[in-house]
């Protein structure tokens, strides 16, 4: 099949930076497809590698489906996450939530509003509206954002963020959980976001971790670099380049696992470790692997 790139991919330089200076990382990596979006391509059609940038170590795909085909999908389609939580929306994702919005808490003393971009299902803003504090969220995905809000009650608009979303109201926490990893025009959402914070603002990132043992353990075949969706790869020099880039001062940084309790996430590792055995000895044939300690948490300040 021949395919018409230039209608679904685009080809950029390091989002973070804009650099051009990069070398590949990992060459062709596999894809799952991306059907449901209308983008009917295998991966042997749309070659795609992890391209490290020599300015800012941040991690990119080399070739990422454009942001009106994908922001088309988080819309009227939903993000494959989604079809995982449908059937069973009290996941563990829920309990994961206490945990992020006590962190929150104790790190942002004093703050009372928060906006939260990409909200999801809700879990995290229903935690901080139990601890009192006064939140909005906005959320692509037509079934996340009328389930938080039937669910929660919370003040969630379904929509991307823009400068018109909140008209004249600023916030003292802004929040993007499982978030920028998905967004190509990364400086883009961190301009308008800035706007939203007051001085002294927080702004709270959880994402991958490229620079995580289980990361590079996995390789190529970590399970961050499967989907279409991630088109951006964190660590602590790029997040840091990106808050200095608007503004921000690195508060806090923390490493964490994506989801699950210790015992979870070592199981994992094991079952991981078993898994690249039943490759090598060609029993199966994985083409990726999980997520365990792979992820951080990262506040800038206004
Ligand atoms: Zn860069």
């Amino acid at each position: 099949m021949k395919i018409d790139y230039d209608k679904y991919f685009l080809q950029q330089g390091c989002p973070v930076c804009n650099s051009s200076n990069n070398k590949i990382l990992y060459k062709n990596i596999i894809h799952t497809c991306h059907e449901k979006a209308g983008v009917q391509i295998s991966n042997a059609d749309a070659p795609s590698d992890v391209l490290i940038c020599e300015d800012c170590g941040h991690h990119y795909l080399s070739m990422t489906v454009k942001d009106e085909i994908i922001n088309y999908y988080y819309n009227a389609v939903n993000s494959e996450y989604y079809d995982t939580v449908k059937d069973k929306p009290f996941d563990r994702r829920a309990e994961d939530t206490k945990k992020f919005a006590n962190l929150i808490a104790n790190e942002c003393r004093g703050s009372k509003t928060v906006l939260e971009i990409g909200s999801g299902m809700g879990y995290l803003l229903n935690q901080l509206n139990l601890k009192g504090f006064d939140c909005y969220g906005v959320e692509p995905s037509k079934f996340a954002s009328a389930y938080s809000r039937d669910m929660f009650g919370l003040n969630v608009i379904t929509e991307l963020l823009t400068p018109a979303t909140f008209p004249n109201k600023k916030f003292d926490i802004v929040i993007m959980s499982d978030v920028v990893e998905h967004v190509s025009n990364i400086n883009a959402l961190f301009s308008i976001a800035q706007e939203y914070l007051v001085d002294g603002g927080k702004i709270v990132i959880l994402t991958g971790n490229t620079d995580s043992l289980y990361a590079k353990f996995c390789g190529r075949k970590w399970l961050y670099y499967f989907s279409w969706e991630h088109v951006s790869f964190f660590n602590k020099k790029s997040i840091q380049h990106l808050f200095k880039a608007h503004s921000l001062k690195l508060d806090f940084f923390t490493k964490t696992q994506h989801s699950g309790t210790l015992a979870k996430n070592l199981f994992i590792i094991g079952y991981t470790f078993f898994s690249m055995l039943r490759n090598f000895f060609g029993i199966r044939k994985e083409n990726y692997y999980y997520m365990a300690f792979d992820h951080f948490i990262a506040i800038g300040k206004k």
